[in-house]
């Protein structure tokens, strides 16, 4: 099986590998922000993962299982037997193989001729897409010639409820019905939370056909029976559509009335059939991502402008923009892992694209942050804490932290690794202020401030004020926690959260003194409390980890004594987490060995705060100690690697930052992609090589393309500005399109305010 890069537009896959089903199914997932639909064969396998998630939908298997989104009933297979020979790879022989994923229009394509083991020939086409312009909406044509002689055809399909989450079945059986003998309804209920989902769908083939209607336990289905003469082609239209009862335009409806809503939009849908429906979503995709805020590169390498269009489309498909109750899952919709939950991910990785390009849809991201404060609040409650601590793992808004308990195997013990990540990785309450400033910096949003941002940065600095530690050296720590780095835990001092927590408390002060004597400030002190002395003597206290002499940040306090090893073996290592058949989790936390980007990352996100020798520094003592086992330590790299002027290390680190997902390995996604490396791939572009960067309060544009590449174009919206931005080695070029105000950057070191349009002669480097 290769992944080929045939044109920068479409994701192909050119040959049929039972082995690595997951791979495919992942990366090649459709969606539109209120489902994903893993890219499941018709035909079924062994070892397959189907997978159909609506977002927001969280359930509990029981109470010993954290909450995940529950994956739906099956409304993509179908049985096809073509003269008595079921269709499956597995049998007979492929003549001709392609499976691809179009970006430009979402449409994914399967196209086979395949020889029964009878011996009979046949050519099938399968196209699928799940729209974009009606949401609820997934559509299938399957188109079958038969090149022998005349065929009978038997099709069997509808909706199957057997499916699981690995094992958990998160649905109890609701109502099953024909309407016309021809419409198919399932309807299925979580088990705990009660979301109602419908289910209904139509199958209609091109020629007379005898049909067949049929139930089963959590099933139900038509088999359609015909007969083709040789060289023509019998065509199957599939359209389903899915509607619950979590839909917010559902609010309040029975079962009954959103059975009759999922009904009325499919008879809609199926009117239209399948080319329409393609067609309509293939526009949404042209008006919404590539002819509104495309990211072109010419790069020497064709791959490139692939990856920054599989991130483009992943990213408006993970994205549920349509409910603020919802968020991004660290494997968005496009699988089981991570349980759907929403992690720093979101802040740190995904939402800079969302700011600079679809800025409502970064602020919905942030309104969920808000509207989770109550589960944050009773997590620092339970804690013995005060004001808001944002869980680790979130999903349904006042679940506060769902962080599962056990997780992989020791090798040494032979019992589960305890997780505590959930209880002591804390620095996400910082992630998520820096969020929220991240995206006040950008857009100058007053109005989201006023309603949600400036709770969230208050009710965080109560949280930080109250977990400070006084220490016997004068100075507060924060003690017991995990860092970006998950490769090391209980530890004290890491530089990463105090940095963050200091910053935290400054910049609640910042906004205190702007707010003070407002009424939005008398009613946040009245509900939440702000103690200014308070939070500026923490912050004044706070122990942060200065550089050592050489420049060097200590992560924490003791990871500057640990054990250093020799790490080739696990730098060069072909699938990540090696290190872990060699050591335990225990004997880890005792090497001078990073999981993933932590100081680092760090001196990128607050870069002002440190010196460039400080940043050269960092850079040669922890590069070649971090394994990068974690996706979200590439892209951070390769941006620090290119501002460090090493070009060809961040290309190469952007490389495999692509290769995350849509690389060789076959495995690495089975699970789902990896969302916030995706957001990597797009920061390695705009913020890394085209060097836009939010710094303190300023905007910076400082690009730096690599040697391949003559030219990167992108669009960005600064304070409500849409800029189209075009780079070239040495110049820059921008447009304001909006033209209703100026926008200030500084480039190259000088400051400029642009009305409309702006060229700049760039020093090569
Ligand atoms: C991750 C943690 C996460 C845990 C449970 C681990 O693999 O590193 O961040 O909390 O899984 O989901
Ligand atoms: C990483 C975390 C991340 C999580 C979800 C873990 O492997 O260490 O930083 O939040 O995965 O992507």
């Amino acid at each position: 099986m290769g992944i080929d890069a045939k044109s920068s537009w479409v994701l192909s896959e050119t040959q049929f590998d039972p082995l690595a089903l997951g791979k495919c199914e992942s990366i090649m997932c459709l969606g539109n922000g209120y489902m994903g639909l893993r890219s499941a064969t018709e035909e079924r396998y062994v070892g397959e993962r189907r997978g159909l998630f609506v977002a927001g939908t969280f359930n509990s298997f029981d109470e010993n299982e954290v909450c995940e989104l529950p994956n739906a009933a099956d409304l993509l297979a179908m049985e096809i037997a073509l003269d008595g020979q079921l269709f499956s790879l597995m049998q007979g022989k492929i003549h001709e193989y392609s499976r691809s994923l179009d970006f430009s229009t979402g449409e994914l394509k399967r196209e086979i001729e395949w020889c029964s083991p009878a011996g009979e020939r046949y050519r099938l086409v399968f196209l699928r897409v799940v729209s974009l312009e009606n949401k609820h909406t997934v559509a299938q044509k399957v188109e079958i010639t038969p090149l022998g002689g005349k065929s009978e055809i038997e099709i069997k399909s509808g909706l199957n409820g057997q499916i699981t989450n690995s094992g958990s079945q998160h649905f109890s059986e609701g109502a099953k019905r024909f309407y016309d003998r021809r419409y198919m309804q399932l309807v299925q209920t979580t088990t705990q939370t009660g979301i109602d989902f419908v289910l209904t769908t139509d199958v209609q083939l091109s020629a007379e056909a005898s049909t067949h209607i049929a139930m089963d336990r959590r099933k139900i289905f038509s088999v359609y029976k015909t007969s083709i003469p040789k060289g023509q082609t019998l065509i199957i239209e599939k359209i389903t559509t899915i509607h619950t009862s979590r839909d917010k335009e559902n609010e309040g409806l029975s079962t009954a009335e959103i059975q009759s809503l999922g009904l009325e939009n499919l008879k809609t849908q199926a009117a239209l059939g399948y080319d329409e429906i393609a067609r309509r979503s293939a526009k949404a995709w042209r008006d919404i991502v590539w002819d509104n805020i495309p990211v072109t590169v010419e790069s020497t390498n064709p791959q490139d402008q692939l990856a920054l269009r599989f991130a483009q489309y992943h990213l408006q498909i993970m994205a549920p923009a349509h409910d603020n109750r919802m968020n991004i899952g660290a494997k968005a919709f496009s699988g089981e892992g991570y349980k759907g939950h929403t992690f720093w991910d979101t802040e740190v990785f995904a939402l800079p694209y969302y700011i600079f390009t679809q800025p409502k849809t970064a602020r919905s991201l942030e309104e969920y942050r808000f509207l989770s404060l109550p589960g944050a609040r009773e997590k620092a409650v339970t804690n013995g804490y005060k004001g808001a601590q944002f869980p680790w793992e979130s999903a349904w808004l006042t679940d506060g932290e769902v962080t599962p308990l056990l997780g992989a195997a020791d090798i040494v013990t032979g019992l589960p690794i305890p997780i505590l990540t959930g209880l002591i990785e804390i620095h996400i309450t910082c992630d998520v202020c820096y969020g929220v400033w991240q995206y006040y910096t950008a857009t100058g949003d007053e109005e989201f401030m006023q309603k949600y941002g400036y709770e969230i940065i208050f009710d965080a600095a109560n949280f930080w004020a109250s977990r400070l530690e006084p220490g016997d050296d004068g100075f507060l720590h924060i003690n017991n926690v995990i860092g970006p780095d998950e490769y090391k835990d209980e530890i004290d001092d890491d530089a990463f959260t105090n940095y963050f927590a200091q910053w935290n408390l400054h910049l609640a002060m910042e906004y205190y003194d702007k707010l003070e004597g407002t009424s939005l400030f008398n009613e946040l002190k009245k509900c939440i409390g702000m103690n200014y002395a308070d939070w500026k003597e923490k912050a004044e206290k706070i122990y942060v980890p200065a550089p050592r002499e050489d420049g060097v940040i200590p992560q924490n306090k003791t990871y500057l004594s640990l054990k250093d090893i020799d790490l080739t073996k696990y730098k060069n290592q072909a699938q990540v987490g090696s290190i872990y058949k060699d050591y335990n989790h225990e004997q880890i936390n005792q090497i001078q060995v990073c999981k993933q980007a932590d100081v680092l990352l760090l001196i990128l996100l607050m870069e002002a705060a440190f010196t460039p020798e400080q940043k050269q520094a960092n850079w040669d003592y922890y590069e070649p100690r971090t394994l990068h086992d974690s996706s979200l330590s590439l892209s951070t790299h390769s941006i620090l690697a290119n501002d460090m002027g090493d070009a060809a290390l961040a290309y190469s680190l952007f490389e495999r930052a692509c290769n995350i997902d849509m690389g060789p390995n076959m495995h690495s996604s089975d699970d789902g992609i990896h969302a916030g490396s995706i957001g990597g791939i797009w920061q390695c572009a705009v913020l890394g090589f085209g060097g836009l960067r939010l710094i303190g309060d300023k905007i910076r544009l400082n690009p730096a393309l690599p040697e391949n590449w003559k030219r990167l174009g992108f669009y960005c919206y600064l304070k409500g500005q849409k800029l189209k931005i075009d780079l070239t080695p040495d110049t820059v070029r921008i447009e304001n399109l909006t033209k209703t105000a100026p926008v200030a950057l500084e480039i190259g070191g000088n400051m400029h305010v642009i009305p409309d349009m702006l060229e700049v002669k760039l020093e090569r480097r």
